[in-house]
């Protein structure tokens, strides 16, 4: 390995390089470093991270980038140490969902409902700062012994037993590469991996704002023609506003003054919670939909984002891209403990079609939400809308719903099973 300049600090390559340190990267990393914390022999795990974001104030006004997370992101992260190192009062639980089409009134019978009550559980989720969820993980990572490195990947190449790393910050060699370097990614371009992409031709204008009515711990969703508006329910009492609309609605809505917009916000609301307050600034972010060929190649893997882009009006990809680093470590743990190569393809392969096949349906469904709830016009859209108040109606499509919304459908990685508190994979 004559190219190999920088390695572990105990002159190995590290046995898994994990770039970016975004939510799921850093928690794929944190898993591994806790669930070899004790074992004779700790992996030397490494996350590169263009930049890491410092800790957040506790009375900072709340970041508009978050997250609807998952009961199943839940265990991940109570399992690493995480969870407890979030401020509860910057967490919100929701307990209900009302979604809804424009076509029908807003507290009417023909919106779909779900309780959480409903399936006995307490809440649906948490809305989390993606900003806490990612500071938290890589804090617990390095407590573990991890090593977070900051500088940005320009180049890797593959060789039969290590990769090459060439970063901002030196270069690097290990056993397994991890890309988790969201939908741009790097490392799925050095490899070769070819994925399929293509535009929604929206735009989501993300903002947070104060509401006259209380958001009642629910996450409200409304289908329009031009996109889907939702208002998720934040900690301080205001509203995360998550409006994806198309590119020819989203142009205006983003250069309309501050109170054109509040009105446009009440009225496409159809005023479910009453007069709207902008409390920050509009961030807007293109939408697009990627799906990887493979996930995996030769010493390779790739989680979250890089692997996979859904439209977020589920409210899905932080908790694909958890259970993909989730089931990846998971994997990754068995093969250590037996002393089994991670980068070997038998490794890698299993974890590929475990999670493609999980994450196949469900961007269809993702999908399938989007261009005939929140776009169409024709028999088909026609059907879907009604089949809101169906489905509203009927028990075993709502306990469904319940399910995936908790994310605790599917074939899980184990430490996504257990009610918290959850243990890491490990190597006893
Ligand atoms: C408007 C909107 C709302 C959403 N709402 C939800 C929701 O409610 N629930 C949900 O589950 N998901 C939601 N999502 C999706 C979610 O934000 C993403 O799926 C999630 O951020 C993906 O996490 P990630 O860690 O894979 O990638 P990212 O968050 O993109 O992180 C990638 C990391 O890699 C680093 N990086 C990039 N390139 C390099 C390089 N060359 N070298 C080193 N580091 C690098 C970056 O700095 C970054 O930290 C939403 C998305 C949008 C756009």
């Amino acid at each position: 390995m004559t190219d190999v300049m920088t390695t572990a600090a105990s002159g190995e390559p590290f046995d898994v390089l994990i770039v970016g340190g975004g939510p799921v990267g850093a928690s794929a990393a944190a898993l591994l470093q806790v669930a070899s914390k004790d074992a004779r022999r700790p992996l030397r795990v490494a996350v590169l991270e263009l930049s890491r974001p410092g800790a957040t104030q506790p009375d900072a006004p709340l970041d508009p980038r978050v997250s609807a997370l998952s009961r199943a992101s839940e265990r991940i992260l109570t399992a690493i140490g995480a969870w407890s190192a979030m401020p509860p009062s910057r967490m919100q639980p929701y307990e209900r969902m009302r979604v809804w089409h424009e076509s029908v009134e807003p507290r009417g019978g023909d919106v779909l409902e779900f309780d959480a009550a409903y399936a006995g559980e307490p809440n649906l989720g948490y809305i989390v700062e993606n900003r806490l969820v990612q500071t938290a993980a890589l804090t617990t990572f390095e407590a573990a012994g991890g090593r977070i490195i900051t500088g940005g990947l320009s180049r890797l190449r593959v060789h039969d037993h290590h990769v090459a790393l060439e970063t901002s910050a030196g270069t690097f060699a290990c056993r397994l590469v991890v890309g988790a370097d969201g939908a741009r990614s790097i490392v799925r371009e050095s490899i070769g991996l070819a994925a399929e992409t293509s535009s929604y031709r929206q735009t989501a204008i993300v903002a947070n704002v104060r509401t006259e009515l209380p958001h009642e711990r629910t996450a409200w969703q409304r289908f329009l023609r031009t996109g889907t508006l939702a208002f998720l329910p934040l900690a301080d009492g205001c509203s995360s506003v998550v409006w994806s609309a198309d590119d020819g609605a989203a142009a205006p809505l983003l250069a309309m003054s501050t109170s054109a917009f509040e009105e446009e916000l009440l009225r496409q609301s159809d005023a479910v919670l009453g007069a709207v307050e902008l409390r920050t600034e509009r961030l807007s972010f293109p939408l697009h939909k990627l799906t990887a060929h493979r996930f995996t190649a030769h010493r390779c893997a790739l989680i979250g984002d890089a692997a996979h882009v859904v439209h977020p009006l589920a409210g899905q990809g932080v908790n694909l891209g958890l259970l993909d680093a989730a089931a990846l470590c998971e994997l990754l743990c068995a093969a250590f403990r037996v002393r089994e190569d991670p980068g070997a393809q038998s490794v890698l392969r299993r974890y590929e079609r475990w999670r493609k096949s999980e994450i196949a349906p469900i961007a269809l469904a993702i999908d399938g939400f989007n261009r005939y709830l929140a776009h169409g016009v024709g028999p088909l859209s026609h059907i879907a809308q009604r089949g809101l108040a169906l489905v509203n109606r009927t028990d075993e499509f709502k306990r469904f719903f319940i399910a995936r919304a908790l994310g605790l459908d599917g074939e899980l990685p184990k430490v996504a099973r257990q009610p918290p508190p959850a243990q890491p994979p490990s190597f006893s």
